[in-house]
């Protein structure tokens, strides 16, 4: 039996859907973050269960085809899992997480090749920067991985290089002005977290500032800090409550209106602190895009777009079907969809607040029939009370948009057993060099 602190020599058979290579010693599978398939490697064991093994990779003494050097400076963030795996063996891997979780399912269904980004690099619009006390002063950055640790990460590679300078001048409000960092063992001190959006087709900026109480100290001097940056809001969330929770319910707006714009196609949308928006908005077109084609839109549907956000999926469905219904939880988010509804002059659209798995049945319970659905929900699928509302209101087509390939395998596997059929499978990166990959699903009425 090997034990801890040994070192070893082995092949990397496969990554797993952690993102860890996975070899065997003795026939007992070693997992060992950052090695990739086909390598041979030589690992120090830090972990020994009689059924698996942890290893931290020493050295890759046969390196794979497909590594690449690693572009990012900090590495331990945890963000970027299979940054050194060449961008299309990264596609061909989501492909794979795909494929086995919809076999794990019992389903057959082709999947079609990722749709990939041709420069997979500054891809996203948002960032959220966590703020604490260090021995040094408070500071920013994202967590270690598996920690609360912070890593300062101003020049991250999949960021907008704005955050470098953004940075540099919240440090400076934070040291002139004294301003405490979140301490989240004795929930005191002030600066919990640095959030920014940006608007990639219009280029405004959004900074929201969360602290813990309701004073934000030292505003004045922040906002003469801040008044050259092409910051097109700035916005202070107050989140009283201890937790791990980005967000507060409340906000004050210091500058601007409290809100972006962004474009995607023809259609503008106004986005606010606490609405989900896209994080990738190069993939959010082809996303959309592909969800659009699989509803397969004549003019004359009545559409439901559940899980809708802003609206976004909704307004461009309405664009080619008679009626859109939106559901969505988050208030703020509809406030936004209307906006959004009335900014592009599109009225065949209504939106209502609450859980899809309660609106959903009560709509169909007063008489209200959709030929087409789309839903869009969060990484643990759909409430099983939606499914069965959708089962027996059965629509012609069901557009299925996730970000989880697990519960979207069993959510598809319950929906093919109660009369649809899956005949679409089209997965879109939507988070380079992360093990995430979104996926679009079409099911048809069998
Ligand atoms: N389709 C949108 C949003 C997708 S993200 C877009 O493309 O931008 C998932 C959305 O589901 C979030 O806005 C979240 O607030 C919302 N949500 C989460 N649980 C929900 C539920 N039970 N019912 C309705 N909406 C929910």
């Amino acid at each position: 039996m090997p034990v801890a602190g040994a070192l070893c020599h082995l092949k990397i058979l496969e990554l797993t859907d952690k993102g860890d290579g996975v070899g065997r010693i003795d026939g007992i599978p070693l997992y060992v973050e950052g090695a990739l398939p086909g390598e041979e490697i030589e690992a120090e064991l830090t972990l020994v269960k009689p059924n698996y093994l942890h290893g931290r990779l020493q050295r890759v003494l046969e390196p794979s085809e497909h590594r690449v050097a690693d572009f990012c400076a900090h590495t331990d963030c945890g963000g970027c899992q299979v940054r050194t795996l060449a961008y299309p063996a990264q596609l061909e891997y989501k492909h794979q997480l795909v494929v086995k979780a919809l076999h794990q399912q019992g389903l057959q269904a082709e999947v079609l090749p990722v749709l990939g980004m041709e420069h997979p690099f500054a891809w996203r619009n948002k960032a959220q920067f966590a703020v604490r006390p260090t021995g040094n002063g408070p500071a920013i950055g994202f967590y270690r991985k598996h920690s609360h640790e912070l890593v300062a990460c101003d020049d991250c590679a999949v960021q907008d290089p704005f955050h470098e300078t953004l940075l540099a001048r919240l440090r400076q409000w934070i040291a002139s002005e004294g301003v405490s960092a979140y301490d989240e063992t004795q929930h005191s001190g002030e600066l919990r977290h640095v959030m920014t959006r940006k608007g990639f087709a219009t280029g405004e900026w959004m900074l929201v500032l969360v602290t813990r109480s309701e004073t934000l100290p030292g505003e004045a001097a922040l906002l003469a800090l801040l008044a050259d940056l092409p910051l097109t809001t700035v916005v202070h969330n107050i989140h009283p409550e201890p937790g791990n929770r980005v967000l507060g319910a409340t906000n004050r707006v210091l500058c601007g209106d409290g809100v972006i714009t962004d474009r995607l196609h023809d259609l503008e949308f106004v986005i606010s602190p606490l609405s989900f928006y896209q994080v990738n908005p190069r993939q959010t077109d082809v996303l959309y895009g592909k969800a659009l084609e699989f509803a397969g839109l004549t003019g004359d549907e009545t559409v439901f777009d559940l899980y809708c956000g802003i609206g976004t999926i909704s307004l461009f469905l309405a664009q080619q079907a008679a009626r859109v219904v939106g559901i969505e939880l988050v208030a703020e988010a509809i406030a936004d969809a209307r906006r959004n509804a009335e900014r592009n002059d599109i009225h065949n659209v209504e939106f209502h607040i609450g859980q899809a798995e309660v609106v959903v049945p009560e709509l169909y319970a007063a008489g209200e029939r959709a030929d087409v659905v789309v839903v869009d929900p969060p990484r643990k699928g759909c409430d099983a009370a939606l499914l069965r509302t959708l089962v027996e209101m059965a629509p012609q087509r069901l557009v299925y948009v996730s970000c989880n390939p697990q519960t979207l395998a069993r959510d598809l596997a319950w929906l093919c057993q109660h009369g649809f059929a899956l005949d679409g499978v089209q997965p879109v990166d939507m988070f380079p060099h992360t093990l995430h990959v979104e996926v679009v699903a079409r099911l048809r009425r069998a």
